[in-house]
């Protein structure tokens, strides 16, 4: 194929000048037919109707332009695709929600996985099998029938595979851990196209190097995860008038440190936008919100703990109290419907009064920036622990968790990184030497991924990639 031939298959998005061969390898005519006759699923090229729906993004700031789509039905259509793109030198990329789309993966085969929706739970092993394209809802649903839970993060709409293989960090974390601290098996499709089952006993280091290396090692097709014996919470979240910022974060940095591990919690500064769908004390308005999750069975006492934040500000609107652990999307409140953001993270390993003092100079209430969600959450308790079985998880040094939200409109693209790097680099005298995976948000390459783990970490993660995937198949979103 020579450099100046558009080739029909290309997606106008990543037709360059000069590196048009090294992005997309040219295929023969027919090779699209031959994968659709191997798969159950379907399989659209570019150019073809269906592929912007297949591969469409809940986070709609990116959006991705593969060369190939296959909407995988069963681990083996997974194997098929990915033999089929490494045979005609296509990486391979993934998608099951669209919730944590870190940068287009134009040119790629991708795999979407939203039909493989198999889910079994075990609640005399308390473990569940998930296949690839279930979200946390389900699961939560299922367990809770058995008076058992998931470790969901903040929102049960994201998929329980690529939150895992990131970590996961939810309102039972610092009693239990992440996410990724209690799986158990996977089963997973590697560059060689070979499905494996991998436990801690099979393939001891890919084992350790998928949970927290998200998915540089293959197309993960199901997961074995342990659920939990809780079975109720005392959890809600609580609105603070956006005056009250300045008393409430001060408060927050002294107060959260001293909970017990049966307490998760987090503050955040919300700008909220001017939508009808939300209630009036909230539509417009800059307010405070306090998150809650007491994992325990002493109401009392999850109430004791939280009162010395309770009298401080001025409440707007709230609730916490007894919850089903099916229901631990009213803590954070999280958007449902598909949205344009733009996210940052990092994480501290400490939070000094100057650190404060820095944050709400550079994004307090008191300014008008374009910043929709300022966030700090306790870290510490099981999630600053190594597992039973180690993994490579990276952000057990962190004391707390700062995540930023912006809206990712292209009216704002310089602006909202601007400020919110900005506001991020306020706070780096106070910086972690690791980054959860999953609060990366936008990357612009691998060594912005890599950059998350600790040197040693990350060493051995590459190892591990050169010894499964050494010529790079799985290298699109957080590829190290
Ligand atoms: C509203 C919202 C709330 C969130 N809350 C939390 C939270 O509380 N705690 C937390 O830890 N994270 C949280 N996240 C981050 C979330 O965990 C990540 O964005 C995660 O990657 C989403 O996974 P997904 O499969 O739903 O998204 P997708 O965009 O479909 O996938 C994202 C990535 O996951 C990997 N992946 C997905 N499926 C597979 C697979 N089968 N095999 C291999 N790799 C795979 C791939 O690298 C893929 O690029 C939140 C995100 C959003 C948008």
């Amino acid at each position: 194929m020579s450099l100046t031939e558009k080739p029909e298959h290309l997606p106008s998005a990543v037709l360059g000048d000069t590196v048009l061969d090294t992005l997309v390898p040219s295929f023969p005519a027919g090779a699209v037919d031959a994968l659709r006759s191997q798969v159950h699923g379907p399989v659209y090229a570019a150019g073809d109707d269906g592929l912007a729906e297949e591969v469409a993004t809940w986070n709609v700031a990116i959006q991705h332009t593969p060369a190939v789509a296959v909407g995988a039905t069963c681990a083996a259509d997974v194997a098929a695709a990915v033999s089929w793109a490494v045979a005609h030198g296509l990486g391979v990329a993934v998608q099951a929600t669209g919730h944590g789309p870190v940068r287009n993966a134009a040119g790629s085969l991708m795999i979407t996985t939203r039909r493989m929706q198999g889910l079994s739970v075990d609640p005399d092993r308390r473990t569940a099998r998930v296949e690839a394209g279930v979200k946390w809802l389900r699961v939560l649903e299922a367990a809770a029938d058995h008076g058992l839970a998931g470790l969901c993060g903040s929102s049960s709409d994201v998929g329980v595979v690529g939150y895992t293989l990131g970590g996961g960090m939810g309102s039972l974390g610092r009693k239990f851990g992440f996410a990724a601290d209690h799986v158990q098996a996977l089963e997973i499709v590697t560059a060689d196209g070979r499905l494996r089952r991998i436990s801690a006993d099979t393939e001891p280091e890919l084992f350790w190097a998928v949970r927290g290396g998200k998915g540089n090692f293959g197309i993960v097709t199901a997961i074995e995860i342990e659920l939990m014996p809780v079975e109720s919470l005392y959890a809600g979240g609580i609105f603070f008038a956006g005056d009250d910022a300045p008393a409430l974060l001060h408060r927050f940095r002294q107060w959260a440190p001293t909970l017990p591990d049966e307490v998760s919690t987090s503050i955040a500064i919300m700008r909220m936008p001017p939508m009808e769908e939300l209630p009036p004390p909230l539509r417009g308005q800059t307010v405070v919100h306090l998150r809650y999750a007491y994992a325990g069975t002493d109401h009392a006492e999850a109430e004791r703990l939280l009162s010395p934040m309770k009298v401080l500000g001025t409440i707007v609107m709230g609730y916490v109290g007894p919850i089903r652990t099916d229901e631990t999307d009213s803590i954070h409140m999280d958007p449902v419907d598909p949205m344009p953001a733009w996210e940052k993270g990092m994480l501290l390993a400490d939070l000094p009064e100057e650190a404060v003092d820095a944050l709400l100079d550079a994004g307090g209430p008191q300014i008008e920036i374009p910043i929709f969600m300022t966030e700090i959450r306790l870290m510490g308790g099981a999630l600053g622990r190594q597992p039973k079985v180690p993994n490579a998880v990276p952000g057990r040094s962190g004391a707390f968790a700062v995540e930023l939200i912006g809206p990712g409109i292209p009216e704002l693209a310089q602006v909202v990184p601007m400020v919110g790097n900005g506001l991020l680099r306020a706070l780096a005298p106070w910086k972690a030497p690791e980054m959860m995976i999953n609060f990366l948000g936008e990357v612009s390459g691998p060594g912005e991924v890599a950059a998350a783990y600790r040197p040693e970490t990350l060493d051995r993660l590459r190892e591990v990639k050169r010894a499964v995937d050494p010529a790079g198949v799985f290298s699109f979103g957080y590829a190290i």
